[in-house]
Order: C-alpha cells, then structure tokens, then sequence
C-alpha cells in the first residue's frame, strides 16, 4: 500500500507559515498533482514527505507507517527534480545504475532494472552516452529513469518539466501519464502550471498561502470551484469576475452590473443554492469564464434574450485560428470572451455577448467563496 496521508501538518520557518494544517489523503497508486502560485508552499510539501525538511507539527504516513522520524533512504520514494542533475562523467548506464550500486544490490538484478527502466522510457539505445551527448528530453527521461530503477513506492516530482522547451514539455506530460499508467505507482507531482495540472492529475490540490484550498478532480475544480482563488487560478484565460449586485424583481433572482449588466439566474441555480436567495440586496461577485460568453450574432444551443445577455466594446480582438479572443470593456468592467472564429467583431464595435447561465458563478463578495 502506497497511500501518503498528511494529518493537520504544519511547517514554519521562524515567522513563516509555509504549510498551514494540511490534511490530505493521497491514494495508491493516484497521481496527486500539488499546484499554485509561487511560495504557496508546493515543494515544502513535498520536501516535507520525503523526509527533507522536518515538520514543524502533524503527521505524515506512508501506508500505515507514520514516517515523521523515518530518515529519506528509508522511506521508500524517490525524487526527480527541476535540476536533474545528472553525472557527467557517468553513461547513461551508470547514472541509472548509481543508486542501486550504492545499495550494494547484485550486478544481474541492476542490470535487469536498467534495463527495464530504459525500455519503458524509450531510451536503451542511449545507454552508452554521455549526459552531454543527449537532447534535454533524453536528460530528463535519464533523471525518470534513475527513480524507476529504485521500484519505489512513491514518486515525487518538483517541477520535472520546467526546465524543458514548450514542445518538449507537452510530449513529456503525455509519457510521463503513460509512465505513471505502466508503473501503477502513487506519484506526487508539484507545479505552479495549472495546464500541466489539469492534464495530469487524477486529482489536483490547489493551494495558496500555505492553506489547501481544494483537493479535487481536474472536471470538478474547473466546473465547481470552492473559491474565487481557485476560479482563477484554474483555467486559461481567467474567469471573469464582475461584481454586481443581487436584486429580487417579482420572482426572479437578477445580478444588476449596476448599469452594465443585468443577468438572470436560473431557477435551477436557485435550487441548487437557495442560500443565494439571503444575499439579495448585498454585493456579490459574478463569475463567467470567457468559453462561456459567446458572440449574440452566431446561433448556439441556447437562446440569447434580454435576460442573458449585455453589450460590451471590443478594445482588442486577438485571433487564436481556431477561436478569437475578445478583450471586452462595459463601464468601468473589463472581461474577456472566448468566441467561434466566425465572429466578426471588430475593434471599436458594441457587440452583443450571451451568457452561458448553465456555467455562472456566483461569490460571496467578502468571503470570495463561492455560492455556486
Ligand atoms: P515555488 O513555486 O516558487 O517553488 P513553492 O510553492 O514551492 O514555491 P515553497 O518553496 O514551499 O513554495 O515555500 C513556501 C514558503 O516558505 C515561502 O514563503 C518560502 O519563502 C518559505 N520557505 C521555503 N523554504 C524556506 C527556508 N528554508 N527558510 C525560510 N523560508 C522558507
């Protein structure tokens, strides 16, 4: 069993809350993706449950064995790093072989996993190079492959691809999801790149400031964030958020954009959150990503009425082939909407944008949590 469990973990150095009371359950064999913005504690989580930085308070288990005081070497996990450093003096051969010799294992069995590791990566026809001799990609597989001959129960990864070009990086991400399907073992992987988090993860931790803000599915973080935070964070570009206000006229539940806009939430999204119904009055955040406003004048598979719709000036159209990109302004409000490449708006032209109401959002303006 190669669960990892962290119960209320804490990590401070000196002042610095770097991990603030984690508590979290890796599963066997899952592919746990750890992701935020820079300094929100990623790697020190990490560090922290390969026995390289003590911690402060908590618990950390892997399967059933509490490992807190259990020293790196023993706790049956290996590491690939950003700087994966490898020995330049050593083939390819050798710097998998490394560790395993050091552990004084017999020749036939290190043979046997280099060899192993090297087909499963692609890579047995390199075995007699040099570092220097290979492209990056060649490194890093040679870095995977270091920590595949050790069979551990445990993967971690900081940042394995940062150091990669874009297109290496995409052709990565997919070999090492085929890796982790081959090798069937638990992988810790920590990235402040939310696309490598989204395509990776069987699930993702999103954290900010030390705190675990959701730890869920790549669809459910995407379609049901707890949070403004990681609304934003997760998707690209960004969800809009507007705020606005919630009024009540006859039956119905408006966000008043003070002007700009006036949107009607649906009645299902009433059901969903009647809870919605105590902010009326109050200020609230509207939150809409930008695939979810479509251009008024190209039919979709919902009807835009006076109801789900407002008109924006186009400040700056980028065209993406396959799609455009509106920069939008209304008042003082600026947003951005992803729309069919037919569009025809120009800069300078009020356009007329529907709203996917099936996929708002709405906050608590104080609490920026969400209220659906
Ligand atoms: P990045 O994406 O930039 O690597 P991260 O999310 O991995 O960031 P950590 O490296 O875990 O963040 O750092 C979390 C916080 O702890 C930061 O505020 C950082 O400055 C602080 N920190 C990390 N290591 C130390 C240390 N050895 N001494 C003091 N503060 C530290």
């Amino acid at each position: 069993m190669a669960s990892v469990t962290l119960e209320n973990v804490v990590k401070r150095f000196d002042d610095v809350v770097a991990v603030n009371n984690a508590n979290l359950e890796i599963r066997d064999k899952e592919f746990l993706v750890l992701v935020g913005p820079s300094g929100c504690g990623k790697s020190t989580t990490l560090r922290m449950i390969a026995g390289l930085e003590e911690i402060t308070e908590g618990t950390i288990k892997i399967g059933d064995t509490v490992v807190n005081d259990v020293p790196p070497k023993d706790r049956d996990i290996a590491m690939v790093f950003q700087n994966y450093a490898l020995y330049p003096h050593m083939d390819v051969y050798n710097n998998m072989a490394f560790s395993l010799k050091l552990r004084k294992f017999p020749k036939d069995e290190i043979d046997r996993r280099v060899k192993e590791a090297a087909r499963i990566l692609g890579i047995e026809d390199l075995l007699d190079r040099k570092p220097k001799q290979l492209s990056g990609g060649q490194r890093q597989r040679v870095a995977l492959g270091r920590a595949i001959v050790r069979e551990p129960k445990v993967f971690l990864m900081d940042e394995p691809l940062s150091n990669l070009d874009a297109k290496l990086r995409v052709q990565m991400r997919t070999e090492l999801s085929k890796l982790h399907d081959r090798l069937q073992t638990t992988v810790i992987y920590v990235t402040h790149d939310q696309v490598e988090a989204m395509t990776m993860g069987d699930r993702i931790v999103v954290l900010r400031d030390g705190v675990i803000q959701q730890v869920d599915d790549p669809l459910t973080l995407y379609n049901k964030p707890n949070n403004m935070f990681v609304a934003g964070f997760i998707g690209s570009p960004a969800m809009n958020f507007l705020d606005c206000k919630l009024v009540k006229e006859g039956d119905k539940y408006y966000l008043d954009g003070h002007g700009s806009f006036k949107i009607a939430i649906p009645e299902d999204k009433i059901n969903e959150a009647p809870e919605i119904k105590e902010y009326e009055g109050r200020e609230v955040v509207f939150g809409i990503r930008p695939e979810d406003l479509v251009d008024a004048s190209i039919k979709h598979d919902f009807d835009v009425t006076d109801d789900n719709s407002f008109t924006a000036n186009v400040e700056v159209v980028e065209p993406m082939g396959s799609e455009i990109y509106l920069y939008l302004g209304i008042n003082d409000h600026s947003m951005i909407a992803r729309v069919e490449a037919e569009s025809t708006a120009q800069v300078g032209d009020n356009v007329k944008l529907g709203v996917d109401t099936r996929k708002m959002h709405v906050f608590d303006a104080e609490t920026e949590e969400a209220i659906f």
